[in-house]
């Protein structure tokens, strides 16, 4: 068994965190992440691998976005906070031209395209009162999950974004999905797992979706597409349905 991918991170205070894939052919045997200087997943053997690998002093992967400086959990250990702005995407008065520049900056990271594989990485939309509105890094922290066929790493989506500029009021979320095509899922779209007035999220292949739930409102959630510089809305989340995010689909409208 050997690393063919991996990426570890070194921080400040004691953390260090990790995050890699083990695979042997084309079957991934083991995927982890490491918080607080707790080995949380896998075998002692995937400890004691990791150790030499930290022992190695591997770096980072070039270009990769690293914990501790563009993203890290609150201290609930399971909420997480996003630096921004994000330099690889321009800000705009406009928050659709902000939101076309995601996705093929978020699929040049790594395992981003990997599929069933695949990783995971959320982000947010906000502003800080000049008019603007300004991308998050994305992060690939999430849940952790051993990978496997439909087994994707899933990621959290910021909870707060640090700007160094001034309060960051955020309005969306966005995440992508390491496949193509791919929706949003039922809990993508579940009443209880909205953050905030937008949500956006993309697959391999750069189609978005735009959830605008409507949560308190007395409305449907609405979902829509982008075709080209328009949204599209395809589906609607009637009341009584926003618990679960079933959508009614709509005929071309
Ligand atoms: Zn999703």
């Amino acid at each position: 068994m050997r690393p063919l991918a991996g990426r570890l991170i070194h921080r400040a205070r004691g953390e260090a965190s990790a995050e890699f894939l083990l695979m042997r052919g084309a079957n991934v045997l083991f995927s982890t992440r490491m918080g607080n200087g707790s080995w949380v997943d896998g075998t002692g053997r995937h400890v004691l691998l990791l150790a030499s690998l930290l022992a190695m002093g591997c770096a980072a992967t070039p270009g990769a976005p690293e914990e501790g400086e563009a993203f890290g959990f609150l201290p609930s250990g399971t909420a997480i906070w996003a630096g921004g702005p994000w330099p690889a995407i321009q800000p705009s008065e406009d928050v659709d031209a902000v939101i076309d520049q995601l996705c093929p900056q978020i699929m040049k990271l790594p395992r981003a395209t990997l599929q069933d594989y695949g990783q995971e990485y959320c982000g947010a939309l906000y502003t800080v009162g000049d008019g603007r509105y300004y991308a998050s890094h994305p992060s690939p922290l999430g849940s952790r999950e051993p990978l496997g066929p439909q087994r994707r790493k899933a990621c959290y989506p910021p909870r707060t974004v640090r700007d160094a500029r001034g309060r960051a009021t955020l309005i969306a979320d966005f995440h992508s999905h390491p496949w193509a095509p791919s929706s949003m899922s039922p809990r993508d779209r579940e009443a209880r797992n909205q953050l905030w007035l937008i949500r956006i999220q993309f697959d391999t292949r750069c189609t978005i979706q735009k959830l605008v739930p409507h949560l308190d409102e007395d409305r449907p959630g609405e979902l829509f597409v982008r075709e080209g510089s328009r949204w599209r809305r395809i589906g609607l989340i009637l009341q009584d349905d926003k618990a679960s995010g079933r959508v009614t689909a709509l005929s071309d409208e």
